[in-house]
């Protein structure tokens, strides 16, 4: 498995408990990678095709409810929350994936309605090492490596190198979004809000909150902007007053992996699943599931 961030995490999870043999290697390790600067709200946000992320969105979904009922240390909680629009729109392609998707006119100036639902909420430095002890726990391994190409030698490689497959698998219809967030104190919010515009989003965890965003697409500096932070923060006050006076804690950049649209094939003994932009963990359980079914 190349890569540990949380696409390479669950696939190997997963294929663990298929019962293969599974060694991760990566060069950085999970809390080092984009996937922990995800806010990490199920959304499929950023990723193609329609139908196939639809299906993965969905089982990802479901495997996300199940772990927030059954595995309280893995970080994920279901929360209610908003998505704000300025314009009446038809339901989302993706409504199908949601038990609870409503219209709701309780929403800030500016705004025509919202689309209400619940959303699993995944505190990706809390996940992923939950994901990495679940890998070890199975048998696996993770150790740090910087790979030149992809390794020979395994019955099967499973690429999962995000933005670097622009290298490893000389493909370059790969390239970055950066995605700007802030974290601020935990002020007692507990609903998520999102609009598309921007875009910007609230994302409540247990002690913070992540504020988004930005989308800058073919940028590759992972240096936070101050100036662009104080848009953020602009930009999420007037969607949720309540983070009047907050206490920022810290600032992240990451580098989505974009692509037309997210590469999951088999090619001779390389499995590729990478390409995810801005919904990686919103598909991780479902590609991971059709992973395993190409290894085997
Ligand atoms: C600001 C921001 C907010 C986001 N919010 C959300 C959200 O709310 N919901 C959502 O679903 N998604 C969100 N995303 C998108 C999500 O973070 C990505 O889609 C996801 O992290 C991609 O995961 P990955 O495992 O493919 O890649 P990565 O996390 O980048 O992991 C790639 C792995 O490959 C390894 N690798 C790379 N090169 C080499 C090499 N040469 N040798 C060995 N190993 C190598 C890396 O070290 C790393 O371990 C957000 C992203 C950003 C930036």
């Amino acid at each position: 498995m190349v890569g540990a961030g949380v696409v390479g995490l669950t696939c190997a999870a997963r294929l663990l408990a298929d019962g293969h043999r599974v060694d991760v290697v990566a060069r950085d390790l999970p809390l080092e990678t984009t996937s922990s600067v995800a806010a990490a709200l199920w959304y499929p946000y950023r990723a193609l095709p329609y139908d196939r992320v639809l299906g993965w969105s969905r089982a990802s979904y479901d495997a996300f409810a199940a772990l927030a009922t059954g595995s309280p240390d893995a970080g994920v909680t279901m929360r209610s929350g908003v998505e704000v629009l300025r314009e009446a729109l038809e339901r989302p392609w993706w409504a199908e994936a949601v038990p609870d998707l409503a219209d709701t006119f309780v929403v800030p100036d500016g705004y025509e309605l919202g689309w209400t639902f619940t959303a699993p909420v995944v505190e990706m430095p809390v996940y992923l090492a939950w994901l990495a002890s679940l890998v070890l726990e199975r048998g696996g391994t993770i150790t740090r490596l910087n790979l030149s190409g992809l390794p020979s030698g395994a019955d099967v490689v499973v690429n999962c190198s995000g933005i670097a497959s622009r290298f490893l698998a000389s493909d370059e219809t790969v390239s970055p979004v950066q995605g700007q967030v802030v974290l601020v104190e935990q002020v007692g919010l507990e609903r998520w809000w999102l609009d598309a515009d921007g875009p910007t989003y609230v994302v409540p965890r247990s002690h913070d909150i992540v504020i988004g965003g930005t989308d800058v697409e073919g940028e590759w500096s992972r240096s936070p902007s101050p100036e662009v932070a104080s848009a953020i923060l602009r930009r999420a006050l007037r969607l949720v007053p309540e983070l009047a006076g907050a206490e920022v804690l810290g600032h992240r950049v990451g580098l989505r992996p974009a692509r037309p649209t997210v590469r999951l094939e088999r090619v001779e003994d390389v499995v590729h699943c990478y390409g995810h932009g801005g919904a990686g963990v919103t598909l991780s359980w479902g590609c991971a599931d059709e992973v395993a079914s190409l290894v085997s």
